[in-house]
């Protein structure tokens, strides 16, 4: 069978980064999962469902990425990317069980853990070489502090669950290719049915609440990275874990830096003489403005390389390289002076063909005659 460009299997442009194809694949994943697949026929949705994950593991790994986009599918030979056509729903889900957070336990059974909550947090790119630290403010479901999380009111005691005898899942046959554990309907996981309720949380064992924390974004990071904060997302069901809280850190873009990996770029103009004679100007950096040096004869786009003043690496902390490129910059207007001097210019130009120049008129004239 024919692979589908993994790109168009996500619906997501080949510059996304890995925050958007996190969701993109978060997304369809879930509208294939055999809980929500609206469609007939089942191993379509199947088969899609895979064909999703093949091509998330593929994208949302650099490595195998890079790979791809040199070289497409041939490139992932022997690259190590799972065959997902001879795995169930369940281990798919739990291969990837990060990106869906609580909402689906998958296949497995056992109590949900509590749901991911997702935040966003934006850096200059001066902070990105020192990383930071934020204070996030958010608000989540956590226990009520009233019941203590029971959902009955103070001293009263909550029911066993009738339908599920008090294990708080029941399972369920979803028809042919997989078999589930599912939470039970009526106690919704609890194992107990609350009779009399708390009056704060109306039974559910849950209020809204603020929650102030402060994070550490780590040096060198770059933009659509996520920062994991393990149990700080909402409480799971009874017997299971917190979700996580994700961090996702956007980078400002810079007035004057571009980044490309570790190193940056600005692009700084120079006027023609100060091409042509060579002059010193100031360029920005990270650490402020820099005098570097335009040395005589700089042709337009041509560059100089400040070691060691672009971004760390996040593992080896070693710094990258900022380029600095000139653009030459031809003025607009001249005054009655600079006109007339560069008409003298000119004349002796004239004479002495510059060495380019005379190349390009040599070969209009071998082409044309
Ligand atoms: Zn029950
Ligand atoms: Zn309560």
């Amino acid at each position: 069978m024919q692979k589908r460009d993994y790109y168009e299997v996500l619906g997501v442009p080949r510059e996304a980064g890995v925050a958007d194809i996190k969701r993109a694949y978060r997304r369809s994943a879930l509208k294939y999962h055999p809980d929500n697949y609206k469609g007939d026929d089942k191993s379509e949705g199947e088969a899609k469902f895979k064909e999703l994950a093949e091509a998330y593991e593929v994208l949302s790994d650099p490595q195998k990425r890079q790979l791809y986009d040199q070289y497409g599918h041939q490139g992932l030979r022997g690259a190590g990317v799972h065959d997902f056509s001879g795995m169930g729903f369940g281990d798919i889900f739990s291969m990837f069980g990060d990106i869906f957070g609580g909402g689906f336990g998958g296949a497995r059974g056992g109590p949900r853990r509590g749901y991911d909550l997702e935040t966003e947090v934006e850096l200059t790119l001066e902070e990105v070489a020192t990383g930071a630290d934020r204070t996030l403010e958010f608000e989540r479901m956590d226990f009520c502090e009233t019941c203590s999380g029971s959902g009955a009111k103070p001293g009263t005691t909550p029911e066993k669950c009738k339908t599920c005898g008090g294990h708080g899942q029941v399972e369920t046959s979803g028809g042919g290719f997989f078999r589930m554990v599912r939470t039970c309907p009526t106690c919704r996981g609890a194992g107990t049915i609350v009779t009399d309720p708390c009056s704060d949380c109306r039974g559910s064992g849950r209020t809204k609440k603020k929650r102030v924390l402060s994070v550490h974004i780590p040096l060198g990071i770059h933009d659509g990275q996520v920062v994991r904060m393990r149990n700080e997302g909402e409480p799971g069901e009874k017997g299971s874990v917190r979700g996580d809280l994700r961090c996702y850190v956007s980078v400002k873009p810079h007035p004057f830096l571009t980044r490309h990996g570790n190193d940056l770029l600005c692009q700084v103009p120079i006027t023609f003489t100060q091409a042509a004679l060579g002059a010193t100007v100031e360029a920005p950096t990270l650490a402020g403005r820099e005098e570097v040096v335009v040395p005589p004869g700089t042709q337009h786009g041509e560059a100089i390389t400040l070691k060691r003043r672009g971004l760390p690496d996040p593992r080896s902390g070693r710094k990258g390289n900022q380029v600095v490129q000139f653009l030459i910059e031809v003025p607009r207007k001249l005054t009655k002076k600079q006109t007339q001097l560069l008409r003298e210019l000119a004349d002796i130009e004239d004479i002495n063909v510059l060495p380019v120049k005379k190349g390009f008129f040599e070969k209009l004239k071998e082409y044309f005659g």
